[in-house]
């Protein structure tokens, strides 16, 4: 997998492209990231008991191949490739040759 939580990614599709946010979660059976502030939905909620109701925004997932990692090094949007370093596999942006941890 790619993208981690708490990565910081850009939107490749949809009404946000070409904003970034962090990964919230990753769904690696899904191929689904939750990213956040992006992707919103607005929903109403009816007024439940002590609740109020009204609308809320929900995180809706993104494929994972509509989003890039964007490298914390080069502040691009990256393609990234794994370098073995001992018994970890680490992933190195290819532009900046950077360690992403
Ligand atoms: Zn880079």
């Amino acid at each position: 997998m790619k993208i981690k939580k708490n990565d910081t990614v850009q939107i490749l599709l949809g009404k946000d492209r070409g904003k970034n946010g962090k990964v919230l979660r990753v769904s690696t059976k899904e191929n689904k990231v939750w990213v956040e502030g992006l992707n919103m939905y607005k929903r109403h909620v009816k007024k439940v008991g002590q609740t109020e109701g009204g609308i809320i925004g929900i995180s809706k997932p993104l494929n994972i191949s509509n989003v890039a990692l964007v490298c914390p090094h080069c502040k691009k949007p990256a393609r990234v490739g794994f370098q073995v370093e001992g018994d970890i596999k680490v992933r190195v942006c290819k532009k900046c040759k950077e360690a992403i941890k």
